[in-house]
């Protein structure tokens, strides 16, 4: 589903996987999880985007549900993977992690806060993992916010702490984020927030007393 004009939403098992137009083809934002892979190219067929199309696939963090489906959509387009730095331990499965495990997959470019990778613009927000980021798409005024919130009825809400690794500090990420412009919120749970993105992100940030 095109939710923005050059954004479009593929709806994975357990978390949303977003396809983003950029000059020269398109940026996968996440992988989902191994299942969705049907659903991936079922959704790229649809929508006429040929596999080799997708450059790269940018992770949000490296947790089952957006990396489980990874390898074989590598396989499939050819696309190089991106995640933040310090997640790379994890998709190498050179780290143990207690969530669910998937075929380890290694990592062409390792991103720090502040890079740009094929115009998005990478914003460490540690704490559901150490290496977890948004992406902000400055043109479309959008940004991709992986598992820092999820959306519910309307409205953003902190990822419940028993998921994160260290709550304390993804609720300052959360409040890291009212520095950037932005109207979209695209959450990897629930539905994008579309134009009200801000006011929702300001509201979360006003109910968790910060
Ligand atoms: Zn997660």
């Amino acid at each position: 589903m095109e939710i923005l004009k050059g954004v479009f939403l593929v709806r994975g098992e357990v978390s949303n996987v977003y396809l983003v137009k950029v000059s020269g083809g398109y940026v996968s934002v996440d992988a989902g999880t191994p299942g969705d892979y049907e659903r991936i190219t079922a959704y790229l067929r649809s929508a006429g985007i040929e596999a080799s199309d997708i450059k790269v696939i940018v992770l949000t963090h490296s947790h089952w549900d957006h990396a489980g489906g990874l390898k074989k959509l590598r396989e499939l387009t050819g696309a190089k993977i991106a995640a933040h730095r310090e997640e790379v331990p994890y998709l190498r499965g050179e780290v143990g992690t207690s969530r669910r495990r998937f075929e380890p997959v290694d990592v062409d470019i390792m991103l720090d806060d502040g890079d740009e990778v094929y115009g998005l613009r990478v914003i460490h927000t540690p704490g559901h993992t150490p290496g977890s980021i948004c992406l902000l798409n400055t043109s479309q005024r959008s940004i991709f916010v992986g598992d820092l919130v999820y959306e519910e009825q309307g409205r953003l809400r902190e990822m419940h702490h028993h998921y994160s690794k260290d709550p304390h500090m993804n609720r300052a990420s959360i409040a890291k984020l009212v520095n950037y412009d932005f109207d979209h919120v695209m959450p990897s749970h629930g539905n994008p927030i579309i134009g009200r993105g801000r006011e929702a992100l300001r509201q979360l940030i006003s109910e968790l007393g910060m």
